[in-house]
């Protein structure tokens, strides 16, 4: 034991901290019952993965509704992936979809009593626990060179063996004290190894909040806990500071499933309790009819970023992956079509079990749907937030007058079944194209079934009958007695029962006013489009189709 200890002090002689220090550092906190301790633990690699959203939604979810704390904890362990203001553009990607830490990384620094946040300022605090682990006996320093380790896995791949460093192939694991002390007079560098002492024929396993009752067989590999340059490894780092940070829900990808084994063996050699652990499903997508992972490097909709470039409100996109995280979420708001987001009860025991298959046409629809039950305010201030990073034309349009804009975004707003017009901010443009002279294109789609004659009749007795001050049933009766003068059937039926003793019907005399004024043939109710356009600007578009 004490050989140990001096082993210990041998292999990290410049940590000073001990363990105790470390308790005392991070005393339990003091939370009430049943709250939550969430953290999203990033690398700073500056991409942020849709996938991402995922444990982000639910650790924020699980904290803030239990009354919890949610941390952001910067794994910063590999330089080499690490790009200059990923922290700035994660903590801004997120604040769009009202995801906020309570503690963690900010900005411009860091907030809370359990940091440093940023993992490779966390050095002395590891070294430190490794230390208590290599007095214990259960961590030992590795001197073998790539070299080796490449040859090992050769051999072992000729075997049929299992991968890693274990059993016969584990030669670091009985070096005796002088050997190590003479490695490293040599200037020798090591990794520390965790020394396993797990049975591969016996099974371990825990419960996992979302995937229910795992088993594996212990873990037998002496996996690296430090790096050679005292920096810990993702396994580690995860024991220490969920342990030290109080995490009480560790929720990751499911990618982290192949090591848990390790890692139930980690917090179980340092003593310390299991977090709860809930293992995300991965976004997966259909490709040529093939299942696969949603890819940062294949598709462009992989990146949460996109999302935004392309006008899909952050309300859309928080409302489609909560009805991919949580399995009753969709029938809660059939039955709470405008309730806040956040009135929805999150559950772990409602997640998916399996891959998530993600549908850009569910988004889509489910879009219009979140879109249409806001209020023309809210559309109004959407887009033009929007608008003012991506689309400047758009953007000065909407500003120069908020309350014909409001207007505009009231159409087919609030009633029984609201229209569904836009999907994402970026379609606004045409969408509301014809209200702005200079955006207003005549397609001159005007209704085949209806002569050149017989539109310039209609365009130009309408304009002589038009009164912007009619009502919407005076404003239809006019419509129709034109159509039935010009010889148009006042109703759709009539024509369809004999079409011969017509030549058209009252649909086709106000599709040739619909096209004339919005210039194209779909467009919400007339009478209020020319209502918000205004007499001289009707009369204006009248004038000028042909
Ligand atoms: N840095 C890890 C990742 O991004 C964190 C996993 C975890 O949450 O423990 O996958």
């Amino acid at each position: 034991m004490a050989d140990l200890k001096k082993l210990a002090d041998l292999l990290y002689p410049d940590c000073k901290l001990t363990i105790e220090d470390v308790e005392k550092k991070f005393p339990k906190r003091n939370i009430k019952d049943g709250a939550c301790i969430t953290r999203l633990a990033p690398s700073p690699t500056g991409f942020v993965h849709l996938g991402n959203l995922f444990p982000a939604v639910t650790c924020e979810r699980l904290s803030h509704q239990s009354g919890g704390v949610f941390i952001l904890r910067i794994e910063d362990t590999d330089q080499k992936r690490e790009v200059e203001g990923a922290v700035e553009i994660l903590l801004s990607s997120l604040e769009r979809y009202n995801i906020i830490f309570d503690e963690g990384a900010t900005a411009s620094g860091e907030k809370g009593d359990y940091g440093p946040y940023y993992q490779r300022q966390r050095a002395e605090i590891y070294q430190a626990v490794a230390k208590k682990l290599i007095s214990e006996g259960r961590a030992y320093p590795c001197f073998c060179s790539e070299q080796k380790l490449e040859d090992m896995r050769k051999a072992q791949e000729q075997n049929k063996e299992n991968f890693g460093y274990y059993g016969k192939y584990a030669s670091c694991r009985n070096l005796s004290y002088e050997e190590i002390e003479e490695k490293i007079n040599n200037g020798e560098k090591f990794v520390l190894r965790f020394r396993s002492e797990g049975d591969p024929s016996k099974m371990d396993g825990i419960v996992d909040l979302i995937k229910g009752k795992l088993t594996f067989p212990e873990n037998d590999i002496d996996h690296v806990m430090l790096k050679s340059d005292g920096i810990p490894t993702y396994h580690f780092a995860h024991a220490v500071d969920d342990h030290y940070m109080g995490t009480t829900h560790v929720v990751r990808g499911e990618e982290w499933l192949s090591t848990l084994p390790f890692h139930v063996q980690l917090f179980r050699a340092l003593g310390f309790a299991l977090p709860h652990y809930m293992h995300v499903a991965q976004l997966m997508k259909l490709d040529n009819g093939t299942k696969r992972k949603l890819s940062k490097r294949k598709d462009p909709e992989a990146s949460l970023s996109y999302y935004y470039d392309q006008g899909f409100s952050a309300n859309s996109v928080m409302e489609y992956i909560m009805t991919l995280l949580n399995s009753n979420f969709e029938e809660w708001r059939i039955e709470n079509p405008t309730a806040p987001i956040d009135d929805f009860k999150f559950s772990a025991d409602k997640m998916s079990v399996s891959g998530c298959l993600f549908d850009m046409d569910k988004l889509i629809d489910v879009s219009r749907n979140a879109i249409s039950v806001m209020t023309a305010d809210e559309v109004y201030s959407q887009v033009t937030a929007w608008a003012k990073d991506n689309d400047s034309e758009l953007y000065n349009k909407l500003s120069e007058n908020r309350e014909y804009a409001i207007k505009i975004f009231s159409i087919g707003r609030g009633g029984e079944k609201p229209r569904k017009d836009i999907a994402k901010w970026n379609e606004v443009k045409d969408y509301v194209s014809f209200f702005y002279d200079d955006l207003f294109v005549q397609s001159g789609e005007f209704p085949e079934n209806v002569t050149y004659e017989d539109r310039i009749e209609i365009l130009s007795r309408y304009k002589d009958i038009y009164d912007s001050a009619d009502d919407q049933q005076t404003w239809f009766n006019k419509v129709t007695e034109l159509a039935e003068s010009l010889g148009f059937a006042p109703k759709t039926k009539l024509y369809k029962k004999d079409p011969d003793a017509y030549k058209g019907h009252v649909g086709d005399v106000s599709m040739v006013l619909r096209v004339a004024i919005t210039g194209r043939r779909n467009s919400p109710d007339l009478y209020e489009i020319m209502k918000i356009l205004g007499a001289d600007k009707v009369r204006e578009r009248l004038e000028s189709a042909k």
